[in-house]
């Protein structure tokens, strides 16, 4: 896996891709093709995943029910939100945002960009695990955040230092993401 920075210029439009009003995606298009080649998701490229449900490529039920609750608000308010979000790869926090916008006939159009990237000290691989759940670290889909012993926080401030390749984790989302989805 390389960074992804060298590529992606800062503000651009990443990715998107357009959902029916059952949440199937039916378009996609910008970089979804490298973004997935990137983070080690080859099952996702080009038009396999077009008439699937977004929710097949999210990680975790409370990551699934969380980004449900965020599109959903967007449909029933019919009014557009953008939210940050982080998308980090090994060795670079990647600051992103999703846009989501309303389309005629109860579609939706979600937009992500890149919004700026930092490198970081340490590098972390982290990927989904096996393990019994008390031996993994939970991860918030959507603000990267980890949970070590009872506390969230970055992965570099709470992870041992034995702990820097290959970490498994479980998806979830934080306290604080979820007090996001609540000020819809
Ligand atoms: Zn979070």
């Amino acid at each position: 896996m390389r960074d992804s920075s060298d590529v992606m210029s800062d503000q651009e439009v990443c990715l998107f891709y357009r959902l029916d009003q059952s949440d199937r995606i039916t378009a996609i298009g910008g970089a979804w093709d490298r973004m997935a080649q990137e983070n080690g998701g080859d099952r996702l490229c080009g038009d396999s995943v077009v008439g699937r449900p977004l929710y097949d490529f999210i990680s975790g039920d409370i990551s699934k029910m969380f980004v449900r609750t965020v599109i959903e608000g967007v449909r029933v308010l019919q009014r557009p939100r953008t939210v940050p979000y982080r998308c980090d790869s090994p060795g670079l926090r990647r600051y992103m945002e999703m846009s989501i916008k309303c389309e005629p006939g109860g579609g939706l159009l979600l937009e992500h960009r890149q919004v700026r990237t930092e490198a970081t000290g340490r590098r972390f691989d982290f990927r989904v695990g096996r393990q019994p759940l008390r031996q993994m670290v939970v991860r918030c889909s959507h603000c990267n955040a980890v949970k070590f012993e009872g506390r969230w926080g970055e992965p570099e401030a709470l992870l041992p230092v034995a702990s820097t390749t290959d970490v498994p984790v479980i998806y979830g989302v934080c306290p604080n993401c979820m007090d996001l989805v609540r000020r819809i």
